[in-house]
């Protein structure tokens, strides 16, 4: 690993501010790791290199002619390839999309020039952002940097790859029920999906409008706070997003939470979970008190997570959860239809509706077209009330129990994802399968909560695992800090996995 990759975005920025480093050095550091890695990772769908050094070119003229440098000057981080870059592709991994150009940027990636950083290059991502593995990427499964016949998770599996390996400073992810997190844990890096609102989607391309969320993944919590703070912000443009202030998350995140409450649901410590998984969340527990911090059990009724004899998962929150984001997707992915945006499926085709339908058949895969199509039922007539209606019911009931649990608590704790990372092909077969990876993460995002990823070590086999922090509406701080302080406690942080190490 050279040195200059080696580096945080906050230890980076600090030194290309200072001069010790120039921008286009570090761009070019990070071109170099790629080069040698990005074959084996596949993290990308398409690296920048133009852009990025006429970006990188244009921080060290501003800077040697005495301009003032934002908080992520010359830093080189990788987008999710479901945000609108007005330069290069916008593909979301998707075939209905694969020659996409955007005629705009989407306002977090605005933010992100606007603070100095490099657009590097679009991350692999599932299809439409719909999967937890990268498998169902059209353009190609992305590895995970600590065992390559392994997946990084998903669907920001691109982003979350690309900071583990550190082909890219830091990343943007999308996290509509875990998409942040959960490769975050994968890969042993950090992830935060903000509050609902906290961050603008607008160039986003939309899965399920009410709660897709756009956030960092990093390679310390410090990193995560810096990038929030940069992002996060009122949008006229974006109708959901909140009128509030930011905080300085970067300036609190070292100050410790003075007699912090961590709640841990009792809910989710049953048989579904890995037991070393259990143990690593426990000892994590274990620390916080030595510290200070009081552990109070918490309970998260209708997240309930239960396994049969048969160790078959269930809960109410995945059930919820897949029938909102399906039949969000079913009317946001209407717009695919080969005339307004896409591929067009024309050959031999008579009529409109014909043409229609070729273009989506043509264009979107299996896993896109099974959501589209359980979506148009869930909210088709007769239907609308049995499901779309009470997956709604059951939604306000998961989010008041956090509300409740919340009053007895400042945060709570509790794992990423029910296993570490899986191995390449092992749940494709089985789509229920793949959808119970997200069970720790969905309740979250249904009652738009913040959340954040951390690293709590490595399993017996050299993988990482993750745990998880939840908070109220709009407490970013006080996750971040609460994060923070687990990894001055743990000494765990900044993971780099054997690949990038040499
Ligand atoms: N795996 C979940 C899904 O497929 C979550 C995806 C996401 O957060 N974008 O819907």
């Amino acid at each position: 690993m050279n040195g200059i990759v080696g580096l945080s975005t906050v230890e980076l920025s600090g030194a290309i501010a200072t001069g010790e480093v120039s921008a286009s050095g570090a761009l070019e550091a990070y071109l170099e790791a790629i080069d040698k890695l990005e074959p084996q990772v596949h993290a990308y769908n398409e690296v920048l290199v133009d852009h990025a050094r006429t970006t990188a070119t244009e921080i060290d003229a501003a800077r040697a002619a005495g301009r003032p440098l934002g908080p992520l000057a010359g830093i080189p981080i990788a987008v999710k390839d479901n945000m609108c870059t007005a330069y290069g592709k916008t593909t979301c991994s998707s075939k209905i999309l694969a020659n996409f150009k955007a005629p705009y940027t989407a306002t977090a990636v605005e933010k992100l020039h606007a603070a100095g950083a490099v657009v590097i290059g679009k991350a692999n991502l599932d299809e439409f952002a719909m999967g937890s593995s990268t498998e169902n990427s059209a353009t190609k499964a992305t590895r995970n940097p600590w065992d390559t016949a392994r997946v990084p998770g998903g669907s920001s599996g691109g982003s979350a790859a690309c900071v583990s390996a550190r082909l890219a400073a830091a990343a943007l992810g999308s996290d509509t029920g875990g998409s942040i997190r959960q490769p975050a844990a994968f890969c042993g890096v950090v992830g935060l999906k903000p509050t609902y609102g906290r961050v603008s989607r607008y160039g986003l391309v939309a899965y399920g409008s009410s709660l897709d969320q756009i956030g960092p993944l990093t390679v310390d919590v410090s990193d995560a706070a810096l990038l929030t703070a940069v992002i996060a912000g009122h949008d006229t443009r974006d109708s959901t997003s909140a009128d509030r202030g930011v905080e300085d998350y970067l300036a609190e995140v070292d100050t410790p939470i003075e007699n912090l409450r961590i709640g841990l649901p009792d809910e989710f410590f049953t048989d579904a979970l890995d037991p070393g998984i259990g143990e690593a969340i426990a000892r994590a527990a274990g620390l916080y008190k030595d510290a200070g911090s009081e552990i109070v059990n918490v309970s998260l009724p209708h997240s309930r997570i239960d396994a049969d004899a048969e160790g078959n998962l269930s809960s109410y929150a995945v059930a919820c959860y897949y029938i909102v984001a399906m039949s969000e997707a079913s009317s946001n992915l209407a717009r695919y239809d080969g005339v307004h945006y896409g591929h067009r499926g024309e050959k031999d085709v008579e009529g409109i509706v014909e043409l229609f339908s070729r273009s989506r058949a043509e264009g979107f895969g299996p896993e896109v077209v099974r959501r589209i199509m359980l979506g148009t039922y869930t909210l088709s007539s007769g239907y609308y009330d049995a499901y779309y209606n009470k997956a709604l019911k059951v939604r306000r009931l998961i989010k008041n129990d956090f509300d409740r649990a919340f009053e007895k608590c400042d945060v709570l704790l509790c794992p990423t994802s029910p296993t570490t990372a899986f191995e390449i092909g092992e749940k494709t077969d089985d789509p229920l399968t793949m959808y119970l990876a997200d069970i720790y993460t969905i309740s979250v995002n249904l009652a738009g909560l913040p959340g954040v990823s951390i690293p709590v070590g490595l399993d017996a086999g050299g993988l990482p695992v993750g745990m998880q922090l939840i908070g109220p509406p709009f407490s970013e701080s006080a996750i971040l800090r609460a994060a923070r302080m687990y990894e001055k406690i743990s000494g765990v942080t900044r993971l780099v996995p054997e690949i990038a190490r040499t």
